[in-house]
């Protein structure tokens, strides 16, 4: 610490602070504006100057950095003066009708325009609107280029922030002005419109175009609260005006995001005020919807339940618990199929993302969950990225991911798509879909072969080496081979090995593309070998980290919504586990048989043993695999009850739907890919009727007669932190700005940014290697089906596009495709945008090409956003 005086007072500051910071921190204004804490200390706007005694001249306060002793003045007449010119001359060069700004009242301009005295431009130098238009080409960014004072903050926040690499200046002096690309309109950029420049931008030059004219600075209510989509789990701020959502911002000191969101985030809220929205319960008679109330839905559902019940069984009776709902709601969820149903029939979507991840890790590490923390990426010395498109599923993850390669950390990226973080790689290569074992086996095979395995490690902290070694040693696995399999060059191989083999600290992002096969299992553990011999687990910036689709899938499977394991993963089997249970939900004879997963629910409809099913949250005719499959499936079931905030495909075979509040409607916590648990606010009223999820599963089971009382969603919270261990210390008064990450037992307990320091969480603290072999796909290429077809995300689009499809800036950004490479498309005569059949052996499907260098020859992608063009259809 070092002690300096600024206009007299003394003040202390740390070793490496600016003036300016110092300053801003005590409450000292100093005009800016091109400084910004996350782009940092440019010195090029000179609105910032001061005056430091024993200093000859002025000096820019963001890049004086403070020494013991010294004197600062910011208000002296050359200083102030100096201020003066520097301010008018930049409110001069624009055309700043403050009545009319969107900015009026938060531009950073006025801030300094209103303390220096200038009421007034002196000078008549703004260039007109003819001479720089405003650009409205994008679908939600406006850029009137008559305010920007160049002042450069968009610049280095697309470059260096979110790392997209498409802002820069062009021009010179008078004439200087941001451009898109190689000065393109925004709309036609390659700009992906995460809408940084615009958060940063400290006047009215880029600003949100569908807010424009929509409420005054002074109107608007902000609240803070975490995103719907992603399992990054960004923090939001809402600005709203009344009931209406006006625009959202990030929120600049959450350590998720750090101020960055996606087009997602930002933009695609509209579906919260859709007009399609569910009002009201809707009971289905004679094939149609009819409306109803509360009491007449819930006991209609609560009598059936109980029917089917005593007719059939519990076991026939089945749920599905939602990755879109709260911890509470999806702990709330389970009890009630586990409680007052009887059954372990409950499960969600993560069945069909990263359950392999949980089998794979939870057996190799001992705890099935992202081994590391979002901070920690920039202290990865190389990243390898398998089966993960980063940028567009977990784009914050990406933007992290891009700063650390621009600060020197190596990436390594591995898919059959050359995915756009692929531009920022060291080593990119092209693995044939499902060749993922041999490829990482033969990279471990050269680690060990040239000796850049972590012998200490391996001889201290894991268990099965010697077996291992042999197997991985084996003359199979040389890269030669390998690149037979795989598509990859051996000499790729040999890099990855060497790149990845060397580094001190390395960690390993990825998702689908591992977990969706039938060897899911075998891929996530032959990671996490690749990742303990190397010994990259339970250090700093390391791990394995699987990136988690939704909002909050890592909740849903942490708080029961799976058909073996009660909340904190306590196994259904152990008698003591279920006591435990019974005692705390006031039952006897909790099931202690392992319930049905996802598509086992689907074929007991199909096959007549599940007589009823209740989908809270999820929209399985276009989530789940085999599309026919469900359809018939969901058209057989006697009784199906849908609790959703829109009619999805899904609720259009429903016999009763429930109409539920979204993420910005309720309160409760979401648990992100770190296991980061985080406070969910309310920002809007429900519309009509509709109401939180708990609140409806608890109107049911007391409907059916039992023991709910819950009055919040707080009530929840604090029965899980009795009965929950990991969860044991994360109580609604310590979850704080910055979330806590599980495991966290105890209300002591700071919470776990890191799993398996020290030693690992199996049984005997020692990780597990085991070998796996190569195993062809369930499915190949034959002379029928000559391709193979991969599924997954786009940017711009979530998941069933329940949600993200009712913005419709976004479908303009992103429709239904299918991406087929050059060489594919030319054999096949298929043009760009020539809307062509896709089939597999379950279905077909009709829609646009999109033929692109981008994908490896032999492999199509198709979205599965889309209900007009199903992937689900197609796949297996
Ligand atoms: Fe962040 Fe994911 Fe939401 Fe985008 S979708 S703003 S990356 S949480």
């Amino acid at each position: 610490m070092v002690k300096i005086t600024i206009n007299g007072k003394i003040y202390d500051a740390k070793e490496g602070e600016s003036v300016l910071d110092v300053a801003t921190r005590n409450g000292i204004y100093i005009p800016h504006l091109c400084y910004h804490a996350k782009t940092g200390a440019q010195g090029k706007c000179r609105a910032c100057v001061v005056e430091v005694e024993g200093m000859p001249g002025l000096k820019t306060s963001c890049n004086l950095y403070v020494r013991d002793g010294m004197v600062i003045n910011t208000k002296t007449d050359s200083v102030i003066s100096a201020q003066k010119i520097v301010v008018d001359l930049m409110l001069s060069s624009g055309i700043h009708d403050c009545l009319s700004c969107e900015q009026n009242g938060i531009c950073e301009l006025q801030d300094a325009s209103y303390y220096l005295g200038i009421e007034h431009p002196s000078y008549d130098l703004a260039p007109t609107f003819e001479e720089m238009p405003i650009d409205d080409s994008s679908e939600f960014i406006l850029v009137d280029r008559t305010k920007c004072i160049s002042c450069g903050r968009c610049v280095i926040g697309c470059t260096q922030t979110v790392v997209n690499d498409v802002l820069g200046f062009s021009k010179r002096g008078f004439e200087t002005k941001i451009t898109f690309d190689n000065d393109l309109p925004m709309g036609s950029s390659s700009c992906v419109q995460c809408g940084e420049c615009m958060q940063l931008c400290p006047v009215g030059a880029i600003i949100d175009k569908r807010a424009k004219g929509k409420a005054r600075s002074w109107e608007l209510k902000k609240v803070e609260t975490i995103c719907g989509y992603c399992g990054v789990g960004c923090k939001l701020e809402f600005n709203i005006k009344g009931n209406e959502i006006i625009k959202i911002n990030g929120v600049e000191d959450s350590i998720t995001n750090e101020g960055m969101l996606c087009v997602k985030g930002r933009f695609a809220f509209d579906y919260l005020q859709d007009k399609n929205r569910l009002t009201t319960p809707l009971i289905k008679e004679n094939g149609k919807f009819r409306e109803a109330d509360w009491d007449e839905a819930i006991n209609l559902v609560a009598n059936k339940f109980k029917e089917i019940k005593e007719k059939y069984g519990a076991d026939s009776i089945a749920g599905l618990t939602s990755a879109k709902c709260t911890n509470e709601e999806n702990y709330v969820f389970q009890k009630f199929i586990r409680r007052d149903i009887g059954t372990n029939n409950v499960d969600h979507c993560a069945r069909l993302c990263h359950s392999s991840t949980v089998a794979g890790l939870a057996r190799s590490l001992g705890s099935g969950a992202m081994t590391n923390d979002i901070p920690g990426i920039k202290k990865a010395d190389a990243i390898l990225i398998i089966g993960s498109d980063t940028s567009s599923a977990h784009p914050i993850i990406g933007a992290y991911i891009k700063q650390a390669v621009k600060a020197g950390t190596k990436l390594i990226v591995c898919d059959p798509k050359k995915i756009d973080i692929a531009n920022y790689a060291d080593v990119y290569v092209a693995q044939r879909p499902g060749t993922d074992i041999a490829l990482i086996n033969s990279i471990m095979h050269e680690i060990i072969k040239n000796g850049w395995e972590d012998k200490e490690y391996i001889k201290n902290r894991l268990e099965g080496y010697e077996e291992f070694k042999k197997a991985i040693l084996s003359d199979i696995y040389e890269p030669e081979n390998m690149s037979k399999i795989t598509g990859v060059s051996a000499q790729d191989i040999r890099k990855i090995a060497e790149t990845f083999g060397k580094a001190k600290v390395a960690a390993v992002y990825y998702a689908m593309g591992i977990t969706q096969h039938v060897t899911g299992t075998a891929n996530v553990w032959t990671l996490a070998n690749l990742q303990m011999i190397c010994g990259n687990v339970g250090i700093e910036g390391g791990g394995v980290n699987p990136l988690r689709g939704q909002s909050n899938v890592q909740g849903a499977c942490d708080l029961g919504g799976l058909p073996n394991v009660y909340p904190g993963y306590q196994k259904v089997t152990i008698p003591e586990i279920k006591e435990k249970f019974e005692k705390a939900w006031n039952v006897k004879g909790l099931s202690d048989k392992v319930g049905l997963t996802v598509t086992e629910m689907m074929d007991g409809a199909y096959n007549g043993t599940v007589k009823a099913l209740y989908v809270m949250g999820e929209n399985p005719y276009l989530s789940d695999p085999n599309q026919h499959h469900v359809e018939e499936a969901l058209e057989k079931i006697d009784f199906l009850v849908v609790q959703d905030i829109f009619m999805t495909e899904t609720a259009q075979f429903a016999d009763v739907i429930l109409p539920a509040a979204a993420f910005a409607e309720k309160e409760g916590h979401l648990t992100n890919t770190e296991r980061r648990v985080q406070r969910l606010h309310k920002v809007i009223d429900p519309p009509g009727m509709a109401k939180p999820d708990w609140e409806i599963v608890q109107m049911i089971g007391k409907a059916m007669g039992n023991d709910w009382n819950y009055t919040s969603a707080k009530d929840i919270l604090d029965e899980i932190n009795k009965f929950v261990p990991i969860y044991g210390g994360i109580t609604w008064e310590r979850v704080g700005k910055n979330g806590l990450q599980w495991p966290c037992p105890t209300t002591d307990h700071p919470g776990t940014p890191i799993l398996h320091v020290g030693k690992f969480a199996r049984p005997n603290g020692l990780g597990l290697l085991k070998h796996f072999e190569v195993v062809d796909p369930d499915e190949l290429p034959d002379e029928d089906y000559p391709l193979v077809m991969t599924t997954g995300r786009v940017l711009q689009q979530f998941h069933t596009g329940t949600m993200t499809r009712k913005t419709e800036g976004i479908n303009n950004l992103a429709g239904p495709m299918v991406m087929i490479s050059v060489d594919d498309a030319e054999k096949l005569g298929i043009r760009n945008s020539d809307t062509v059949e896709v089939s597999t052996r379950r279905g077909t499907i009709q829609t646009k090409a999109f033929v692109t260098k981008r994908i490896t020859q032999g492999v199509i992608y198709v979205p599965f956003h889309y209900h007009e063009a199903p992937a689900n259809r197609l796949t297996n």
